[in-house]
């Protein structure tokens, strides 16, 4: 099996030097990851400067861009081969409920599905990297069971608590939960008198309901989420063209 490897955190990063050791026992592992720490950059491309590729170890490519540039180009002619699965992570912290939509872990992993390749997001809950070669663990056993059962087409977000092996309560399918509003920014006076703002921390948990990431996590259980790419509301849909189509003017020469 050919495996392509990726994050957000960057190269440099343990959580993903942590997924290549681990990874290395399913196949072969191709790397393209970004040079520096690009959290939150979403599925962002780089579309206004030409993007660079050092390769400091053989099948390892590290790209001045971002997480999406960096599997784009793995996938679109860097690479001489198909990787058979996209894995993106292990990222320095969660990515449940709207942080999906921000993270660069996630969009790693997407960039692959939307090429076809199939792809897993593997997020650590707390930012410590605390029992980071305990969630390899866990992960690499999860991998092994399952793997050979998931459908040709698949973007999976899983989510794993910092806990030592031994307390890890098991796995569970999960939905995505649903967090409050951000956190306000924080405005900082410049010595000039300028002011500048930093970019508050995500919502409050407002869905940890049963079945949820957060509910999963808080369990000691990993969270396994599905994830599909069509924003399409399809309820709104089908209220929105029952009243729209009552009240447009369908005929101009009304
Ligand atoms: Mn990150």
């Amino acid at each position: 099996m050919n495996i392509l490897v990726s994050n957000d955190d960057g190269y440099d990063a343990p959580g993903i030097q942590a997924v290549i050791r681990m990874m290395a026992q399913f196949g072969t592992v191709y790397v393209a990851a970004p040079e520096t720490n690009h959290s939150g950059a979403s599925n962002s491309l780089t579309l206004r400067r030409p993007l660079t590729v050092q390769q400091p170890l053989p099948r390892h490519y590290v790209i001045n861009g971002t997480p999406a540039d960096c599997v784009h180009i793995a996938l679109s002619g860097l690479l001489l081969i198909k990787p058979d699965i996209v894995v993106s992570g292990i990222n320095q912290g969660q990515n449940m409920a709207e942080d999906t939509l921000y993270s660069g872990t996630v969009a790693a992993a997407m960039e692959g599905y939307l090429k076809g390749v199939p792809a897993i997001a593997f997020s650590q809950v707390k930012q410590d990297w605390s029992y980071l070669d305990d969630a390899m663990t866990f992960a690499a056993s999860w991998l092994r069971t399952h793997l050979s059962h998931l459908p040709s087409r698949y973007l999976i977000n899983i989510n794993i608590p910092n806990l030592p092996l031994g307390e890890m309560k098991g796995w569970e399918l999960t939905r995505l939960g649903k967090r409050h509003p951000p956190q306000p920014v924080q405005k900082i006076a410049t010595e000039d008198g300028a002011e500048t703002y930093w970019i508050g921390p995500a919502g409050e948990v407002n869905d940890r309901s049963k079945g949820t990431d957060f509910c999963a996590v808080e369990q000691g259980l990993m969270s396994v989420t599905p994830l599909s790419i069509d924003l399409t509301d399809y309820k709104a849909m089908a209220q929105l063209s029952t009243q729209l189509t009552a009240q447009l003017p369908l005929d101009s020469k009304a």
